[in-house]
């Protein structure tokens, strides 16, 4: 049975009836809900500045949810984030549940990269326990702050038996989004992150939750991908396709020792033909290219307007180029040949 309903339907709840309070740890890394302005009205102000505690001191009614603690794990603003932390984050989060130190986790992120950090967990965390992150798009000290509530809505799917086996999610604005599939859509809007394609994993609003889906694809117990130790992954570069696009980005990637090429491309993943040459140049000497696209939306299908077998191309199927990236950059470091790497596009 789940700890379902809310706050206020809490004798409703099997852990509550056995006077069980789930644990929850919060990893903090900074981000704007941990972000300071110097006024509550300022526009501008500075991400990752208040500590985790503070965070979650702000926050009523968390102790209703779980049993919650916290933990300062970085404190950057998310384009900072790094191969480092992702693989730090992963043991640090495989750590704390062999330890049985917690039933759940909550990670507070910026916006910015959480879904490329939350892919990467997707993929390497080795727990059924409920991953969550959370982050906001007004900082802490803004007027409407929507952070305290982002995190009052994470910890209870963190706390909450029914999140398991549903791989790394993203709380925010109400909604329940899979890491594999939510995309920041807006750069300023509170409503900012959306799940092209496949959709909401669910809604949590004030603590009640309500499930529509499972992830189908392979993550977490069901991956074969590890985090390894922290040290650098394969160097994978994006390039943004584009009318006109020269192929001599390609050739200075690979000359500057890239293993991995993926291409945000036109439509579906379709980029001039000079730059074709090059990315074939590129495969002859080893790079595995990918094909995504830059759409934002739908598949990047094998063969359509490319011969992808003759070149030696990977599709994306419906990854986007930074998420492409993260699964690329695994492949590579485990070593998986080029069909192989297909079948992970179209498994993970
Ligand atoms: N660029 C900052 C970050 O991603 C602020 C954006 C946010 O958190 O909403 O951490």
């Amino acid at each position: 049975m789940s700890c379902r309903g809310g706050p206020d339907a809490w004798a409703r709840c099997s852990v509550r009836d056995e006077k069980i309070m789930t644990r929850v740890h919060i990893l903090g890394t900074g981000g704007t809900i941990a972000g300071q302005g110097a006024t509550d009205t300022s526009s501008s102000y500075r991400p990752g500045s208040v500590m985790i505690q503070q965070v979650i001191d702000s926050v009523p009614g968390l102790d209703q949810l779980a049993e919650v603690t916290g933990e300062q794990f970085a404190q950057v603003s998310s384009q900072d984030m790094n191969e480092l932390l992702w693989q730090g984050l992963a043991n640090r989060i495989d750590e704390l549940f062999e330890a049985e130190a917690a039933d759940g986790i909550v990670i507070t992120h910026g916006t910015d990269t959480a879904e490329e950090t939350g892919y990467f967990l997707h993929l390497t965390v080795k727990s059924s326990r409920p991953v969550v992150l959370t982050g906001s798009m007004r900082p802490a000290t803004s007027l409407s702050a929507d952070g305290p509530l982002n995190l009052y809505n994470a910890v209870s799917v963190a706390a909450d038996l029914e999140a398991r086996n549903r791989g790394v999610m993203l709380a925010i604005n109400d909604d329940l989004h899979s890491a594999r599939d939510v995309t920041k859509s807006s750069t300023t809007d509170v409503q900012t992150f959306i799940s092209p394609g496949a959709g909401l994993l669910g809604t949590a609003r004030l603590g009640r939750i309500r499930y529509y889906r499972r992830p189908v694809r392979r993550h977490t117990l069901n991956s074969i991908f590890t985090a390894g130790n922290e040290g650098r992954l394969p160097r994978v570069d994006v390039l943004y396709a584009h009318a006109g696009m020269s192929p001599d980005l390609v050739r200075a990637s690979v000359s500057l020792g890239t293993r991995g090429i993926v291409v945000a491309g036109v439509g579906n993943g379709n980029v001039p033909g000079p730059v074709v040459h090059a990315l074939r140049e590129a495969v002859e000497a080893g790079v595995r290219v990918v094909r995504s696209a830059r759409v934002g939306n739908g598949d990047v299908e094998r063969g359509v307007e490319l011969d992808d077998d003759a070149l030696g191309f990977v599709v994306s199927d419906q990854l986007n180029p930074q998420k492409s990236r993260v699964l690329l950059q695994l492949c590579l470091a485990h070593h998986l040949d080029s069909s192989a790497v297909q079948n992970a596009f179209y498994q993970y």
